[in-house]
């Protein structure tokens, strides 16, 4: 199936990624992509690993500009951002912002959502009483109130919470103490027209065999007319458009209907699924 030749969820060695931003720039061009997005992760105080410092995100940002102008007509760069719901807010502007829930603040304590499963196991034993829907229950509030956080165009992956899940091995996805307060955040998320994103990152990095979000949940989405994009937050050259071809696929089965692209004016537009972009 074809699909738009965009992604706009990567990262490069300015935060966790392993290549330049240039080193991406190159491999978008050979795999003939159209349109380009980086998304380096936002400063967060309390996070030494992942994130850009305030210096960084100044050089990232100096060397998008500079990317975008050697590359002018042969690819569309756009300087975006992974704005983690608990980041200062960014004072320049962004072509874009993914809002993401990377942490839980609970009794005074961030908490990892993603950072391992040994992790997330200590902060539910340490924070939630054992209680591993309580855990749910707080990402799904907190992602809730994102796009008023972040002011995102995009949530990021928004299942994040599965991303240890595989097999259910941690939790149910049908029980009502999950499927309740997933279903609030998505539909105040869709409310707001924010855009989700098909997200095959995790595929990449060989935690899950099937992109985020679940399919029950796209498939909602597709029923109420949200807006949906591919990305594959990329961490590594060879991973731009990482299984695309199967995303595409997924995504119309889940009857999604077109896929949102950034158009020349940063707005945005939707190209028929199945139809060249
Ligand atoms: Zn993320
Ligand atoms: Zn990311």
């Amino acid at each position: 199936m074809r699909y738009p030749r965009c992604n706009l969820h990567t990262h490069t060695a300015f935060c966790d990624g392993k290549n330049t931003p240039e080193e991406m720039v190159q491999a978008a061009l050979a795999a003939r992509m159209d349109q380009l997005g980086f998304s380096g992760h936002s400063y967060t105080p309390f996070d030494g690993s992942c994130c850009m410092s305030p210096d960084r995100t100044e050089a990232y940002r100096a060397e998008l500009a500079r990317l975008r102008e050697v590359y002018r007509g042969r690819l569309r760069i756009l300087c975006g951002i992974e704005q983690d719901f608990y980041s200062p807010q960014p004072a320049l502007h962004y072509d874009y912002i993914i809002g993401s829930v990377h942490y839980l603040w609970r009794d005074g304590v961030y908490c990892p959502v993603d950072e391992s499963r040994e992790r997330l196991q200590r902060a539910v034993r340490e924070q939630f009483a054992g209680n591993i829907y309580r855990f749910l229950a707080c990402y799904y509030e907190t992602l809730a109130q994102v796009k008023y956080k972040t002011g995102c165009d995009i949530v990021g992956h928004f299942d994040l919470v599965e991303k240890f899940n595989e097999g259910e091995c941690l939790f149910s996805g049908a029980d009502y103490r999950y499927r309740r307060p997933m279903l609030d955040a998505l539909d105040q998320l869709l409310e707001q027209d924010v855009i989700f994103e098909i997200n095959t990152g995790a595929m990449s990095r060989g935690y899950r065999s099937t992109p985020y979000p679940s399919a029950y949940i796209l498939r909602r989405i597709a029923e109420k007319r949200g807006r949906v994009m591919l990305n594959s937050d990329a961490h590594s050259k060879d991973a731009l458009m990482w299984r695309f071809d199967e995303a595409a696929q997924y995504a119309h089965s889940c009857g999604v209907g077109g896929l949102t692209v950034p158009d020349d004016a940063h707005g945005w537009r939707v190209v028929p699924l199945g139809r060249e972009a």
